[in-house]
């Protein structure tokens, strides 16, 4: 089989998109693809992951390699049951209680590894992540391949995740084999990471699965003081932090303030930027869609989705900012979607803006 040609000598190699209910033969041969210690991209109801043998550091370290992901940043092992034990060590009671309530599911555990997990998996710490997803294809992949997979989210480091087979193939084009298609993230965001070493609690990332459903389980769990930090020099708790996410083509800020004022600001900007966009809630559309009329050059509006609905703008988000950059956007406007910092879309906003938020 003609496949990873791209790692060692530079070839672009052919990527199959491929049909999960009607392409068994394509199906098939993702698996052997993994057997093989080579690349798959599939999907999970977080964003769609590249994964390979996580128990095989050879395989690994093309994942670095396709997404151009620095070495010191860890991957995520997902496994297809609950038997941590294979993986992981000094496993408390606080994990057990996390894994029976929310696993299968966008959780993921750091806890002791086992010697079976490389350091190349984990970037060089003493720590696994581990993760049980709740996505049929993803765990089918995992028990028929007969091991755990490492899988970051499938797209080049730095951009928005890849929440489709497109976003997927429009990264990876060229450089995987094989991107199984389940259509649309469910959730859209990637995982809440929370660190059980030592059954200590303490949430590294936020996500779908909140700190309030963390502490139904496990009462004195807290968030890390540094979870919106701007810059992380020194070593962080969780290597992830420090680095640039998630990013439009374009700059982008987000704006907390009235509508007079926003109209205002993006007036003033249009001196300097030929292409802006907005990213608003569907509440406030007609607003925006009415004042670009007004304008020489009428704004992008993109609704993310509506105001009550957690799940939509979840879902939304990384698709959204993707679409301002095929859409030639130079200079994109956020609405303040809450005023709560630990909620995971603010947390991927931020990012995205790189931490660009004025209060007018
Ligand atoms: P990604 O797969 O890109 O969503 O990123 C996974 C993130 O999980 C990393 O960037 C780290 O921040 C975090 N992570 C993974 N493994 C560990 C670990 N052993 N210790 C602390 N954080 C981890
Ligand atoms: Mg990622």
């Amino acid at each position: 089989m003609a496949i990873n040609l791209y790692i060692y000598i530079g070839v672009c190699m052919e990527t199959n998109i491929i049909d999960f209910y009607n392409d068994k033969n394509g199906y098939n041969s993702c698996i052997e693809a993994l057997k093989y210690g080579e690349i798959v991209v599939f999907p999970t109801e977080t964003v769609y992951g590249i994964g390979a043998n996580a128990i095989d550091k050879n395989a690994v370290l093309k994942i670095f390699d396709i997404k151009c992901r620095e070495k010191d940043n860890p991957l995520i092992v997902h496994i297809a049951d609950k038997e941590i034990s294979k993986y992981a060590k000094n496993i408390g009671e606080g994990t057990y209680k996390l894994i029976e309530k929310f696993w299968p599911g966008p959780l993921t555990i750091i806890l002791e590894k086992m010697e079976i997990i490389p350091y190349e998996t984990t970037a060089g710490l003493e720590t696994v992540a581990l993760r049980m997803p709740n996505h049929q294809i993803a765990l089918d992949l995992i028990k028929e391949s007969g091991f755990p997979i490492a899988a970051p989210s499938a797209n080049i480091s730095g951009r928005p995740s890849a929440t489709s087979a497109k976003r997927c193939f429009d990264d990876l084009n060229g450089k995987v084999n094989f991107i199984i298609d389940g259509s649309q993230s469910y959730i859209g965001l990637e995982s809440t990471v929370i660190s059980m070493v030592n059954d200590e609690g303490v949430i590294l990332r936020p996500g779908h699965i909140t700190i309030n459903d963390i502490k139904s389980v496990i009462p004195n769990a807290k968030l890390y003081g540094r979870i919106n930090d701007k810059f992380v020099k020194d070593k962080p708790i969780s290597p992830g932090l420090k680095y640039k996410h998630y990013a439009p083509k374009g700059d982008m800020i987000i704006l907390k303030s009235d509508f007079k004022n926003i109209a205002l600001y993006i007036k003033d900007k249009q001196c300097f930027y030929k292409n802006i966009g907005v990213l608003c809630l569907r509440e406030n559309y007609k607003f925006y869609y009415d004042f670009s009329k007004t304008l020489k050059n009428e704004i992008k509006i993109i609704v993310i989705g509506s105001r009550d609905n957690y799940l939509e703008l979840s879902r939304n988000l990384f698709e959204s900012i993707r679409k301002f950059d095929d859409l030639g956007c130079d200079f994109i406007v956020s609405e303040c979607l809450c005023d709560d910092f630990s909620n995971a879309i603010m947390n991927r906003l931020l990012k995205a803006a790189a931490h660009n938020l004025i209060t007018l």
